[in-house]
């Protein structure tokens, strides 16, 4: 699959619209505490202002659901671009409002024009075809460099992309480069090829596993999600995370590995805890014996053994989801061992963004990775074998 090339678009002197993900976390006091997302659509930005063109950006932040609201204001990341490209950033108070219809006139060759937050726009996410064209009236090429919301059909993702011919949209370098890396990991992963699979359930990630399944070599689980494994092959899990109505799933997905050859592997032993609270009582307990009432919240260290193990020989590491409740201190032990693990090794290591993510970045291991990703829904999603609808109208089609 290849996708339309921002390189191959002629730019020059133009008015572009970029499709960002600016979506970055912020404490409390709305500092960004996380500008990975910004820092990855630097590439894209620069190679349109390198062309002299003139710079619509666009994205969303948080779910203001159609309404405005200055919380989720899209400031912070103007500051934010202005300190990383060294350029003065304009800023429109809406998004196909007065202030940026006028602003986007006026907009010159070299300048970047931010609009505001695009879901304050109920439009956006109801994928509107009158508000798309409204965007893509602003301007003559359209580029899409927001994987984290590819998985959408959104206005600004999808819709608009219909108002622009091939010679006049575009992947961005960012969404390029999500799309190859995942798509050479599914067809083309140096072997032993491993997963490493966690978070809170089964349900989330199930179309992923089975489709990971004749892919993998081994697959490692973690998290809540194992719980429902465990139970399924006759374990007392106590009081922990399960979901009964997929036990048989479970069943499925153990006998496909068995089928397959590919190595399955379970936790040993967990820190089970007699609360769901960083000052609950824990202990470590084997996976036999989790007593009543009681929930396992991380991997324990006979299986951090094992899975470190069981990782030794592997060339490539998929890792989505951590291996326990890592927001809490206490039960973060084992995502983080098993992250220092797959950081030190030569393999090829890609973490699926969201909580992985996040999880590595805290550990202050993410430059000790291959591969981040900036979408972890999307990433599931590529996972899950689906063709994005963002990334579906930029795929170039075959010539005759
Ligand atoms: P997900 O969004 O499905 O990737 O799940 C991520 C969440 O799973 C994190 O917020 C973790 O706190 C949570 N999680 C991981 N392990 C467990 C566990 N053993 N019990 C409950 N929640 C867990």
């Amino acid at each position: 699959m290849e996708l339309l090339n921002i390189k191959h678009l002629n730019l020059a002197d133009k008015k572009v619209f970029i499709r960002c993900d600016f979506n970055v976390p912020m404490d409390d006091f709305g500092n960004i505490s996380d500008d990975r997302r910004i820092r990855s659509a630097l590439a894209t930005i620069n190679h349109c202002i390198d062309q002299n063109c003139a710079v619509i950006l666009a994205s969303h932040l948080g779910r203001p659901d159609g309404e405005i609201d200055m919380k989720y204001s899209l400031a912070p990341v103007a500051r934010r671009l202005n300190k990383l490209l060294k350029k003065d950033i304009l800023m429109a108070n809406d998004v196909i409002g007065e202030d940026a219809k006028q602003k986007v006139a006026i907009l010159q060759g070299g300048q970047i024009l931010l609009l505001e937050n695009i879901r304050f726009e109920a439009g956006e996410t109801k994928n509107n075809k009158e508000f798309a064209a409204k965007l893509a009236d602003m301007a003559e090429f359209y580029i899409n460099d927001a994987f984290g919301v590819s998985h959408r059909a959104h206005a600004s993702v999808e819709g608009i992309t219909h108002f622009f011919d091939d010679e006049h949209k575009a992947a961005g370098y960012l969404l390029q480069k999500e799309i190859q890396f995942f798509g050479k990991l599914i067809e083309k992963p140096v072997r032993p090829f491993a997963a490493i699979v966690g978070g809170s359930k089964v349900s989330g990630k199930l179309e992923a596993l089975v489709n990971l399944l004749p892919r993998v070599d081994k697959i490692f689980i973690g998290g809540g999600m194992a719980f429902t494994f465990l139970k399924q092959m006759g374990y007392h899990i106590g009081a922990s995370l399960v979901e009964d109505d997929l036990l048989e799933d479970a069943q499925h997905i153990m006998d496909e590995a068995k089928r397959l050859g590919v190595k399955f592997y379970l936790p040993v032993d967990v820190i089970a805890a007699d609360r769901f609270s960083e000052d609950a009582v824990s202990k470590i307990v084997t996976a036999q014996e989790i007593p009543d009432k009681w929930m396992g919240l991380d991997i324990g260290p006979a299986t951090v053994r094992l899975y470190r193990e069981g990782l030794n020989d592997v060339q490539t590491v998929l890792w989505n989801g951590p291996m326990g409740v890592y927001e809490m201190e206490k039960f973060a032990r084992g995502s983080s061992k098993i992250a220092h693990f797959v950081a030190d090794s030569y393999a090829t290591t890609v973490v699926g963004g969201g909580d992985t993510a996040d999880l590595v970045q805290r550990i202050g291991l993410d430059e000790e990775m291959t591969f981040i990703s900036t979408g972890g829904g999307a990433s599931l999603e590529l996972l899950e074998g689906k063709v994005l609808p963002g990334v579906l109208p930029l795929i170039k089609k075959e010539e005759e």
